[in-house]
């Protein structure tokens, strides 16, 4: 187990920016992030942001074009990715067809010399770790998706790696595999407790798996923190729209001033928002700006309610959570609900939103604008 330090690391690839957008043509832009030892971290963006070359380059399968990566004191710019000390899970599973998987798990341990009677009782303990004791005298072909990202992950393991790599290692799983997976990763990360990165464009995976997570766009690091700093204190509107789900509500808005207090205010909707009062010396009358708000920071009001009266335009029911989504001008707003009530496109509903609860972001640059307190 070590940490894994990596400081301005640049990849410029011959034809980057040409299939996608990047900033400068680097594939990877001046990265720099310490994963402690035995943290799990995620690197979670869009395709083509970045994080698979990142990955590569850590490996030593990608040559880094600027910049330095620390296993503990030691750079391994320079050295051969199998004198790393590095186990890799990529998507592919990359088995050898003709071997049978405990063969499979053995490879890389013969290759190195290790002792046979070693082999044995490492291979062995590793298939009781992954569950996967019984497939060891089958061969790959007869593996279910799930069987075989497991043997993947075991033949990555089974060298004692300080580091984990795992890319997208439950892409090609459906919905109910990718679950149970995810639980025996978090699982195995515990018990072998060793620094894991792991890649993916699934915000959820990243959430659910990481001790902290590393956002990327274009190449470049939006924000690294745990999932609630993340979640609740994003740095800007990328990060605001890329975590949670459904996504957060991010709408233009025009700010008006009405005798001492703020409101947000929306191009052809009469909905207005009390800006809370931390906001105050951000803004002012006619100010224009972005402002973000969480589905389940909306509400359905009661009878009572002065919250404004919006038209159901969209109705999902989930069985154990509601959405409903409203049109504000251009806009669809999304809220979470937990009521019963089932809705119909048309219906008339009183919105209430909690304004002590919005985000605001530059119009121009996307970053947060923060308030006072
Ligand atoms: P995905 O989730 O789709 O795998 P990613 O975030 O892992 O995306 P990368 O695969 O690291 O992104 O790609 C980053 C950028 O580098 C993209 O613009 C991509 O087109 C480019 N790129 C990746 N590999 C190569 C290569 N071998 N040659 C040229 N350009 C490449």
């Amino acid at each position: 187990m070590a940490n894994l330090t990596i400081k301005n690391l640049f990849k410029r690839y011959d034809n980057v920016g040409k299939k996608t957008k990047t900033v400068n043509d680097y594939a990877v832009n001046d990265l720099c992030l310490t994963c402690n030892d035995g943290e799990f971290v995620a690197l979670l963006g869009p395709s083509g942001c970045g994080k698979t070359t990142t990955l590569r380059m850590i490996a030593g399968l990608e040559e880094i074009t600027k910049g330095d990566i620390y296993i503990g004191e030691t750079r391994i710019n320079d050295l051969h990715p199998k004198d790393r000390h590095i186990g890799l899970a990529f998507e592919d599973y990359a088995m050898y067809p003709p071997l049978t998987v405990y063969d499979n798990i053995a490879f890389n341990l013969r290759a190195k010399g290790v002792a046979k009677g070693e082999i044995d009782g490492r291979v062995r303990d590793i298939a009781k770790l992954m569950h996967c004791e019984e497939l060891l005298d089958m061969m790959p072909v007869k593996l279910s998706g799930g069987q075989k990202q497991r043997v993947n992950i075991a033949r990555a393991i089974v060298r004692r790696p300080e580091i984990l790599l795992m890319d997208e290692p439950l892409s090609h799983l459906d919905g109910k595999m990718r679950q149970s997976m995810r639980v025996e990763i978090k699982r195995l990360h515990i018990e072998i407790n060793c620094t894991s990165v792991y890649v993916t464009h699934d915000q959820l995976e990243a959430m659910s798996l990481a001790d902290r997570i590393a956002i990327m766009d274009l190449g470049v690091l939006q924000q690294f923190g745990t999932p609630m700093e993340v979640y609740d204190d994003p740095v800007n509107e990328f990060v605001a729209a890329f975590i949670g789900e459904p996504p957060m509500n991010i709408l233009e808005t025009t700010v008006i001033k009405d005798e001492n207090d703020f409101f947000f205010t929306f191009a052809e909707s009469e909905l207005r928002i009390l800006v809370p009062a931390r906001y105050y010396s951000k803004v002012r009358d006619g100010f224009r700006v972005k402002m973000g708000v969480r589905p389940m920071d909306l509400y359905v009001g009661g009878p009572e309610s002065k919250g404004n009266p919006e038209r159901v335009a969209v109705f999902e029911n989930l069985g154990d959570e509601r959405r409903i989504g409203v049109r504000v001008g251009e806009h669809m707003m999304m809220l979470i609900t937990n009521d019963e009530t089932r809705y119909r496109h048309g219906d008339i509903i009183r919105l209430e939103v909690n304004g002590e609860k919005t985000h605001l972001f530059d119009l121009e640059t996307g970053d947060r604008i923060r308030s006072d307190r």
